[in-house]
């Protein structure tokens, strides 16, 4: 789908927040971005995004196109709901900047929030709504474009673990419904052997990659996956990779 070739990034205070980066992401692929804080994932994402410009090196996308806004989808940690409009207004927001009426919309909206647990609060307000369901109308809002590319930045790093355990499930679920392609920063070992298909390690100063693991584990991913030896041995891999990421600043 796209390829980060020799990416470097560096901001207007001097911050070299990535340098060097090379990253491929296939079709329908679950990519998680793992390291430790301000090793330049999100930086990573915002390039992907196109809301921030590459200083050099090259982003190429399979397709030729450059211009992908349409195709993207962005969940970040922080609920980006509007406060004053419903459930229904906000999941609803992305089809009525497209010229699309409410009425026009009203089932395919409801059937998202369906999807999502959300049915029956398609009336309330987001101060009404648990952390959790806060974040699953931002999933529904995220997806009701049907985008091709999901970008996540720490998306349930608030969330309690059962929430999050469940959140998981449920976006691996949406995953497969629909085959869009995810990249899912985390600094979470254990949700991102539950979740991706490929883990791209990353190191701080300069932010770059340095190790890829594969977790070759089935879909459906059950919870009862995070009990098996398997799911430990990837764990443990993986942290290793990580704690060698803590002794590559440069
Ligand atoms: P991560 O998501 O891994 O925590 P970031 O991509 O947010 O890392 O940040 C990488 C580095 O770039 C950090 O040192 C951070 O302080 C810096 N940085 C991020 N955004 C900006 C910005 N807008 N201006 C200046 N420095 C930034």
């Amino acid at each position: 789908m796209l390829s980060l070739q020799n990416v470097s990034k560096t901001y207007g205070n001097g911050t070299v927040a990535v340098q060097g980066l090379n990253l491929d992401i296939g079709e329908r692929q679950f990519v998680s971005l793992l390291g430790p804080s301000g090793c330049g994932k999100s930086t990573a994402l915002k390039l992907i995004a196109g809301l921030a410009g590459t200083s050099s090196g090259e982003l190429k996308w399979a397709d030729g196109v450059n211009d992908h806004a349409a195709n993207i989808a962005f969940v970040f940690q922080e609920s980006t709901l509007m406060p004053w409009a419903t459930v229904f207004d906000n999941v609803w927001l992305p089809l009525r900047l497209k010229g699309r009426s409410k009425a026009e919309c009203q089932a395919e909206v409801m059937a998202q929030l369906d999807a999502v647990g959300l049915g029956a609060f398609a009336n309330s307000y987001p101060r009404e709504l648990s952390g959790g369901m806060k974040m699953r109308a931002s999933i529904a809002r995220a997806l009701i474009t049907r985008p091709k590319l999901l970008l996540m930045d720490e998306p349930f790093a608030a969330l309690d673990e059962m929430t999050r355990f469940k959140l998981n499930q449920d976006l691996l679920s949406a995953w497969q419904l629909h085959k869009f392609t995810t990249i899912f920063v985390t600094h979470s070992v254990y949700e991102s052997v539950f979740l991706s298909q490929r883990i791209v390690v990353m190191a701080s100063r300069p932010g770059r990659v340095i190790a890829e693991l594969a977790v070759d584990a089935p879909y459906p991913r059950t919870e009862g996956f995070r009990t098996t030896a398997q799911y430990n041995a990837w764990c443990i891999e993986v942290s290793q990779a990580l704690a060698h990421a803590g002794e590559h600043h440069g």
